[in-house]
């Protein structure tokens, strides 16, 4: 088992890749806090678990990751279950479509705070105690879209590459306390967030034609790049983006 006597907390584990990511830590051994705003989500990815594994190896914390108390009282909460926090996976987020002349603030800075805002507040409140532990392991979801320029999504496209270059500085401050912080780059994943692609036939169409390998992402495919991230086996890659995209973005 490669994550044996771990304790993660999976953001975003309500659904979609968080969901994938949880489950696949707990096969390999961890203990995780299911951390989401939604308390249907999170239960449904516990469930799931002890369906699998059994019981006591995950607890569900509803937290909304832009709030800074919601997120001290989730890394309290998985100290006070687990004793410690190896693994902080930054995953959850939002997506959204308009033009920039259009966008409101009020959608603009929602898309900050959750998609890269959460990544400090995350971050800020578990590098205490990874620095008392000698070792940590941070995981922050990116986008292909932090990579390339995609319609309708400047401010989605403009706080993933926010999480992109926040995770390289991140992973300068702290390399050589042996907290490696590094980031995924999903291309497009059969979650919640892309039903509109596979609901419409032209789109999946259109997006497929774009994948050299021919098909969607799984969460499981992005859960192993996080597993890899997570794991001593990555111990001396740090401040890297793994991009898992089908190939979209090698064209
Ligand atoms: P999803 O919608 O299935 O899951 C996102 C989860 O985050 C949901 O359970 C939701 O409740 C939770 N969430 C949203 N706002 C929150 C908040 N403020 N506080 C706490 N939880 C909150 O989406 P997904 O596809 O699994 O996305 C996971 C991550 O992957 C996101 O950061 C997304 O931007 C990124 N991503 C996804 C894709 C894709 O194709 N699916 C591609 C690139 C990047």
């Amino acid at each position: 088992m490669r994550l044996e006597n771990k304790v993660a907390i999976i953001t975003g584990a309500g659904s979609g890749i968080g969901r994938g990511i949880a489950l696949t830590f707990v096969r390999e051994g961890a203990k995780v806090i299911v951390a989401d705003w939604s308390e249907e989500g999170g239960k449904e990815t516990i469930s799931q678990i002890e369906k699998n594994f059994g019981a006591g190896k995950a607890i569900f914390v509803k937290v909304d990751v832009s709030n800074a108390n919601d997120v001290k009282n989730m890394v309290k909460t998985c100290l006070d279950t687990f004793g410690k926090i190896d693994i902080m996976t930054n995953n959850a987020g939002i997506v959204s479509n308009g033009l920039l002349h259009e966008l409101t603030e009020e959608v603009w800075d929602k898309m900050i705070n959750v998609d890269l805002k959460s990544v400090y507040l995350c971050s800020k409140e578990v590098l205490p105690e990874m620095l008392k532990q000698g070792k940590g392991k941070i995981i922050n979801t990116a986008s292909v879209a932090a990579l390339v320029g995609f319609n309708t999504l400047p401010h989605y496209c403009a706080a993933k590459g926010g999480v992109i270059a926040l995770t390289r500085a991140m992973a300068l401050d702290y390399a050589s306390k042996k907290i490696n912080v590094n980031c995924i780059a999903p291309g497009v994943i059969k979650t919640e967030m892309t039903k509109g692609i596979e609901n419409d036939p032209q789109t999946l169409q259109n997006t497929l034609s774009q994948i050299p390998t021919g098909r969607l992402g799984e969460p499981e495919d992005i859960a192993n790049a996080a597993l890899y991230l997570a794991s001593d086996e990555s111990d001396y890659m740090t401040g890297q983006v793994l991009v898992v995209d089908g190939g979209w973005t090698i064209k």
